[in-house]
């Protein structure tokens, strides 16, 4: 079950996210008057952003589209031997997509799929963020001055992607990129894997596998903004309340990940959470936590217990799709 991969570090961490969205000015709008992130570049159909303590120049590119869901999920590896040591062996699946010259910020990128059908690349080279005059922090170890604007997230933290298989896709990020496993979902004696917890950092997660109870493929279940602190997770709902965005769950904390939550669909309909607290993981021979049907209950530690919809609701949206058969759909909560 778990997959020995200490001698892989060549993932550094996560880089940027796409989104995509069918109302890109309104989703502009939230990201960054509603959250507090700042634009950098205009491209094409695409805005980049940032948060003010991420050191890369972008790490969210909101990319107009018919639909909303995920796009390219991108991966800052440690070296450029590291870089070549992954693409071969992402080629080596069958999974490659090849290469190209880089987007915004970034150098040469090896793009591929998970074996669900999301698009993922991997990159070394990075341009830092060199703020502006007016952007620039009076604290010489912050790369972008603290404005303090809506919600004022710090960094991008992690996602949450929907799959058809969980297991399959959680270990050829463990196999293919050097994931850790940290926590688990195993129903059914650990025969039914509905969700897998991974990271290449200290932070709990970085990137989360999640059944897809609509059985279909390249989901987003949830794209993650880090804040210092619980009481700042608080302020970010006021804010969204007086702004009119819907609040789906949250603040509450969860049992798995210890993360303390707050789930918003920005306008173009992407679930995104705004995410404090969670732990540390230091152990070179972390052992993954596992879950049953019992001690994982509904996944929240203490508050309110999580609606329907965020189990079924993910981007983009299928709801009028069949279902899974209904032993595949048990209660469950997916960050
Ligand atoms: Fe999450």
């Amino acid at each position: 079950m778990t997959y020995r991969t200490e001698l892989n570090q060549d993932i550094a961490h996560l880089g940027n996210v796409e989104l995509l969205t069918p109302q890109p000015e309104r989703s502009l709008w939230y990201f960054k008057d509603v959250l507090g992130m700042e634009e950098v570049h205009v491209q094409g159909g695409s805005v980049y952003l940032r948060g003010y303590g991420d050191y890369a120049a972008s790490t969210l590119k909101l990319t107009a589209a018919p639909r909303a869901g995920v796009g390219c999920i991108s991966w800052r590896a440690a070296s450029p031997e590291a870089l070549q040591r992954r693409a071969k062996a992402i080629d080596s699946t069958g999974l490659g997509l090849g290469w190209s010259d880089g987007d915004f910020g970034r150098g040469a990128s090896y793009r591929f799929r998970d074996p669900d059908g999301h698009l993922m690349e991997i990159y070394y080279e990075e341009t830092k963020y060199r703020a502006p005059d007016a952007l620039r922090s009076t604290l010489k170890n912050l790369p972008q001055k603290y404005i303090g604007r809506g919600a004022n997230v710090r960094r991008i933290d992690h996602l949450a992607v929907l799959a058809r298989d969980v297991a399959a896709n959680r270990t050829f990020m463990q196999k293919h990129l050097g994931f850790r496993l940290r926590e688990q979902v195993l129903f059914e004696n650990g025969q039914l894997e509905l969700g897998s917890w991974l990271s290449t950092v200290p932070t709990h997660h970085q990137i989360a596998y999640v059944k897809d109870v609509k059985g279909a493929s390249g989901r987003l279940h949830h794209f993650s903004l880090w804040v210092d602190n619980r009481e700042d997770v608080l302020r970010a709902a006021d804010i969204l309340v007086e702004n009119g965005i819907f609040i789906e769950a949250g603040p509450s904390k969860h049992n798995n990940s210890q993360g303390f939550y707050l789930y918003s669909y920005e306008p173009g309909g992407n679930r995104i959470e705004i995410y404090s607290g969670s732990f540390l993981v230091f152990a070179p021979d972390w052992e993954p936590v596992l879950w049953n049907e019992e001690e994982r209950g509904t996944g929240v530690y203490w508050g309110a217990e999580l609606p329907e919809s965020f189990i079924n609701y993910g981007t983009p949206d299928v709801t009028n799709a069949p279902s899974a058969p209904k032993s595949n759909i048990p209660v469950f909560d997916p960050y």
